[in-house]
């Protein structure tokens, strides 16, 4: 009766980028390879006639400012890996809002705003379908929060529990014992097995090792033949005993 398996530490968070403005920290991210947005501005066409000519709104047809191609100097513009933007023209893929001054997340070719990101893609807790941002847990391959992953029987919390699960459903400890373990023939608590509790079964029946005595002696008969006598079972003296 192996325990879960339970991982820790569910991997969901968000991962934001900043964009960074400013030459000198633009110049160390690049060498450091950073993954960064710039913002920029298009200068008069004389003092920067190349980089002006190779823009193109990546939005494309749907440019807001309906011109792709649009340098229109004092114009804000963008630039992620290696595609540009109007700076009106960078926004969320879900909602069209302008990211602006906020942190973005791209993903695919794909840019969205923290929350649609969250809303579409954040791992949510099976049980109660709200967003895990921090330390969840996964049982059968699916993510919990912490205090949602209870004991089906006593909502007590499993997260770092021993617990035993049944039908895909878990529980603690004690409710698995009272619930479903094998029951005691003589002291009717329940053999859990966890722990390494040892038992003695023989037919249908179960028995503490502590409890499987002889009903008239009271001595262990573990590890000793027996005789059963009705419901009870005898050691092979009290049966001679009896017999005479
Ligand atoms: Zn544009
Ligand atoms: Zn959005
Ligand atoms: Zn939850
Ligand atoms: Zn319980
Ligand atoms: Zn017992
Ligand atoms: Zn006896």
């Amino acid at each position: 009766m192996a325990a879960d398996y339970l991982a820790n530490d569910l991997n969901s968070r968000l991962r934001l980028t900043t964009k960074t403005v400013g030459g000198e920290r633009i110049r160390k991210a690049k060498d450091n390879n950073e993954e960064i947005a710039v913002l920029s501005m298009f200068l008069p066409m004389q003092s920067r006639q190349e980089e002006n000519n190779q823009f193109r709104c990546a939005l494309g047809y749907a440019c807001k400012l309906g011109n792709a191609r649009d340098v229109t100097p004092g114009t804000k513009k963008m630039e992620y890996k290696t595609r540009q933007w109007h700076e009106k023209c960078f926004c969320c893929c879900v909602c069209k809002t302008p990211i602006g001054t906020k942190s973005f997340i791209p993903r695919e070719q794909e840019i969205y705003c923290a929350g649609c990101y969250e809303e579409k893609y954040a791992t949510r807790c099976i049980k109660c379908n709200k967003i895990i941002t921090s330390g969840g847990v996964t049982y059968k391959n699916e993510p919990w929060h912490r205090e949602c992953f209870t004991c089906t029987h006593c909502s007590t919390s499993l997260a770092g529990q021993r617990f035993t699960s049944r039908d895909d459903k878990p529980y603690c400890a004690d409710c698995f014992g009272e619930l479903f373990a094998k029951r005691c023939t003589a002291c009717v608590k329940p053999i859990t097995g966890i722990g390494g509790t040892r038992f003695i079964s023989f037919e249908d029946r179960h028995w503490h090792n502590d409890c499987f005595i002889c009903a008239l002696c009271k001595t262990s008969l573990v590890g000793r033949g027996f005789i059963t006598d009705a419901t009870d079972i005898i050691c092979p003296e009290c049966a001679k005993q009896k017999l005479i």
